[in-house]
């Protein structure tokens, strides 16, 4: 096969995206030399395929996965990177009544599932405990509504209570790093308190989608990698990768960006530790010339799901001969991550082919620019929220 340098110079969208080329090369013969179930297969979450226009993310079924917090805004821990900012737009459902009514609301409304969280005490958990029957009285009448809970750290009772529960999918941050805990969390846990987490969520029925945020440590990647490790370990259904936004962070400790070319060497290196199940990159990435870098690391590392790509990302996959699919999923993926990891992988993936090829030509045109590059559609498109 050509070189991936030259691959991506026929890229259009990637003209002036700045890629690093021995890190390219090194991770064309890494990813050459692999092996694995997760290897090779790549599915892109977009509103539509052409470069989507905030407009259209706006009005993109948002309701289909609300996020509740059952805390409302309020949250112990107040990390650096967040300051229980992330809490703040989502619903609140402060009592087991009120969560009961908003869900029935929600449902009524259009909504296909939610992500549950809320703020952390100072132990980094998420005081679930009243909500448990509610949430199974939801599960119980509402079987086809998805439930994605962000965990927190749990012991074994917790988890048990969580798997009881009835929920589809548990989530939580890795975090591979003592000072990022002490110093980011401003929390008296250890790294072992989130591996003993994995541990007990693996253990149960659950389906577990860990998340490593890369960056955490004020932007640079300091646990990254022994997170890996953890997870490992402890092998989840699948992982998601996010890079960390820090849009909050206060002025006497602030993030820088993320250096692409190490996030790019992460992604690779976690390809390798985990070849057979799925990795996907969440929404959450820097914006601009360092997010179409980043993605580009990503297709070329062989994660098997992107969500908002950035433009040229299909072509780039296509170009790779990676199995292409692409889900016109709706905005709303960035909660729906999760159960999207590991719900819709091999389910009817809604995919516009023709909408696909026909954009890419008319950008490349007079050249008909996708002709002879394979790329797998779903033979049942169903339909989505973006139509
Ligand atoms: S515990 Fe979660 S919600 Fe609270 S500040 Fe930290 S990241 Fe934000």
């Amino acid at each position: 096969m050509m070189d991936w340098i030259s691959v991506t110079e026929q890229v259009e969208p990637l003209e002036g995206v700045l890629l690093d080329s021995a890190l390219v090369s090194d991770m064309q013969q890494r990813y050459e030399a692999l092996s694995g179930n997760r290897v090779g297969k790549v599915n892109f979450y977009t509103p539509t395929f052409k470069a989507y226009a905030t407009s259209e993310i706006a009005g993109c079924g948002k309701s289909a996965w609300p996020a509740v917090s059952i805390t409302g805004g309020d949250c112990k821990l107040q990390c650096d990177h967040c300051k229980a900012k992330i809490l703040e737009p989502m619903l609140p459902a402060r009592t087991p009544e009120d969560l009961w009514k908003l869900v029935n609301e929600q449902i009524a409304g259009g909504a296909q599932g939610m992500l549950i969280t809320g703020g952390s005490n100072y132990r980094n958990e998420v005081e679930y405990n009243a909500f448990y029957p509610t949430i199974r009285r939801i599960k119980d009448q509402f079987p086809a509504f998805k439930i994605a809970m962000h965990t927190a750290l749990v012991d074994m009772d917790i988890a048990r209570r969580m798997e009881d529960s009835g929920i589809d999918a548990a989530m939580m941050d890795v975090i591979g790093a003592q000072d990022t805990i002490s110093q980011v969390y401003h929390l008296r846990r250890t790294v072992d308190d989130f591996e003993k987490t994995l541990e007990y969520l693996v253990s149960t029925s659950l389906k577990v989608v860990p998340h490593i945020v890369i960056g955490l440590h004020y932007g640079e990647l300091l646990g990254e990698w022994n997170a890996l490790e953890m997870i490992k370990r402890h092998v989840p259904q699948a992982v998601v990768l996010v890079v960390v936004m820090p849009f909050y962070a206060p002025e006497h400790r602030p993030f820088v960006t993320p250096d692409s070319g190490e996030v790019g060497r992460f992604f690779m290196d976690a390809r390798a530790a985990l070849p057979d199940i799925p990795l996907l990159l969440g929404c959450a990435r820097p914006p601009g010339r360092v997010k179409a870098e980043i993605d580009s690391y990503a297709v070329m590392a062989g994660l098997n799901g992107l969500a908002h790509p950035s433009d040229g990302m299909v072509e780039l996959a296509a170009r790779l001969q990676r199995d292409v699919r692409v889900t016109p999923a709706c905005c709303s993926i960035a909660i729906g991550d999760e159960v999207m990891a590991i719900e819709t992988e091999d389910a009817g993936l809604q995919i516009d082919i023709e909408q696909i090829i026909a954009q890419e030509r008319a950008r490349k045109s007079p050249v008909g620019a996708l002709g002879g590059i394979r790329i797998v559609t779903d033979s049942q498109p169903t339909g989505g929220c973006c139509g």
